[in-house]
């Protein structure tokens, strides 16, 4: 079983559709082990999307995702990291396939409604980021 991390946010959790996104994870067959909600200051999505720190819309995004709360999750599947990426769609919804969170969801490539790990490493440190392992059952 592989883990991965997910983010539903703050453009979704604001227009009250968290429940119907959370509904497509189950459906997909997810075990939901962490979830709470939370609200980040503007330094903890920096520190998130340090990777980032170049691009020019690294201050938009970090502004964006700290302007109100987010859902953080740790979903567990066969091969999760590849298969929330697929579920989410392309982070452009204009390029994102039909059923896919963001093409459903999704008001533009910024407010994209969801976020989810890339690579095992990437999961690793982004859940060590928001869980500790008390909180995932
Ligand atoms: N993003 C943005 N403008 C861009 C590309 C990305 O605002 O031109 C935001 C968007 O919210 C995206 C996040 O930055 O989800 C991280 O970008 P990445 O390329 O890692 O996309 P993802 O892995 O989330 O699909």
């Amino acid at each position: 079983m592989e883990r991965t991390f997910a983010i539903i946010k703050p453009d979704a959790v604001e227009r009250n559709i968290s429940g119907k996104i959370i509904s497509k994870i189950e459906e997909a067959g997810f075990k939901i082990v962490g979830m709470k909600k939370i609200q980040l200051s503007k330094s903890q999505a920096e520190g998130f999307y340090y990777v980032h720190k170049e691009r020019p819309f690294f201050n938009d995004l970090c502004s964006f995702m700290s302007r109100s709360p987010v859902i953080v999750m740790v979903l567990e599947k066969e091969g999760a990291i590849a298969a929330w990426r697929t579920l989410m769609g392309a982070t452009n919804p204009a390029n994102a396939e039909p059923g896919t969170i963001r093409k459903e969801f999704a008001k533009n490539i910024e407010e994209n409604s969801s976020h989810g790990s890339d690579a095992p490493e990437t999961a690793a440190f982004e859940i060590s980021y928001f869980f500790n392992a008390f909180e995932l059952v």
